[in-house]
């Protein structure tokens, strides 16, 4: 479907929280542009001025309920609860586990200076909770087949769309736990963030036992707030070796820029939430500069 973006994600079968389709080809963060044929792109600075360093990007986010029954029509109050969850992951507001960080990475913690907004206006002009609500019986597969009627994207130019929905297979197995598409080499009308329900959101869901595990290890949150972290840039897994480290490592002494010291970051794949604790100060200026100077440019309300 869309080889450089391929080229930059690789491995990507039997993940619980993959990508699972199409991501920008963002060229710093795929390590391709910096002009050096080695695996890393340490020390490449991205042209973000002073001012830009400093800025809250607040980003409205519509989200997209697809629900066949009771218990997948997920609350408002689930839905802000998750918005509140990742909004901590991106401000660096997860304290108590940031103090859990190893003091060697303490230093790269970042404050991503981003925050999500539910809309409060439509793409018509009207007044908005920023929820839509659409029967749908078949699972969500990251596909936006379901992007159609009241589930219909809204422009990707002023909102994240995110549609949550069941994330099984047809054979009600479960495929992946979200999925990211954005960029310029992927067709802008699915562009947005797909998630299986059960991961969204902090809150208790009605009957816990029906979820078993996926609730248990999956409940803070950070599905959302990593998938978004694609979605605005960051292309790799850590541990798969995909780099998009900019600044020397983002100071660990491993210098083969592999990313895989970064141990506790939300890039990681295949981990339960809990060993999810940070944004590097690297990755917080990709999607800074993603959404000022690259292709979200315009989304952010400063
Ligand atoms: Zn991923």
């Amino acid at each position: 479907m869309n080889r450089a973006v391929m080229n930059c994600h690789g491995q990507r079968s039997g993940l619980l929280r993959a990508t699972g389709l199409l991501l920008a080809a963002l060229l710093s963060a795929c390590g391709g542009g910096s002009g050096s044929s080695s695996s890393s792109n340490n020390d490449l600075q991205l042209p973000l001025s002073a001012e830009q360093r400093q800025a809250v990007l607040r980003l409205p986010v519509v989200v997209h309920v697809l629900y066949r029954d009771e218990q997948t029509n997920i609350s408002d109050e689930q839905i802000q609860s998750q918005l509140a969850a990742t909004n901590q992951h991106l401000r660096a507001l997860n304290s108590a586990e940031l103090a859990t960080v190893p003091e060697v990475y303490q230093p790269y913690i970042a404050d991503a200076r981003i925050e999500l907004v539910l809309a409060d206006q439509d793409p018509q002009g009207q007044p908005s909770t920023g929820i839509t609500r659409t029967p749908y019986p078949d699972p969500v597969d990251g596909s936006c087949d379901y992007c159609t009627g009241t589930a219909a994207q809204w422009d990707p130019s002023r909102y994240i769309n995110i549609w949550v929905g069941e994330y099984s297979t047809r054979t009600g197995r479960l495929a992946a736990l979200g999925s990211a598409v954005a960029g310029p080499s992927s067709a802008r009308e699915q562009w947005g963030i797909t998630l299986e329900y059960r991961v969204f959101g902090s809150l208790e869901y009605g009957e816990p036992e029906a979820l078993g595990w996926l609730h248990e290890d999956y409940a803070q949150g950070k599905t959302l707030t990593h998938e978004l972290g694609h979605y605005l840039g960051l292309l790799g897994h850590i541990q798969l070796g995909e780099g998009h480290r900019l600044y020397s490592c983002d100071g660990l002494p491993d210098t083969s820029c592999s990313n895989s010291e970064l141990t506790m970051s939300f890039m990681r794949t295949l981990q339960p939430d809990a060993e999810l604790k940070m944004f590097s100060r690297s990755q917080a200026d990709i999607m800074r500069h993603t959404l000022l100077n690259g292709y979200l440019q315009g989304l952010a309300q400063l």
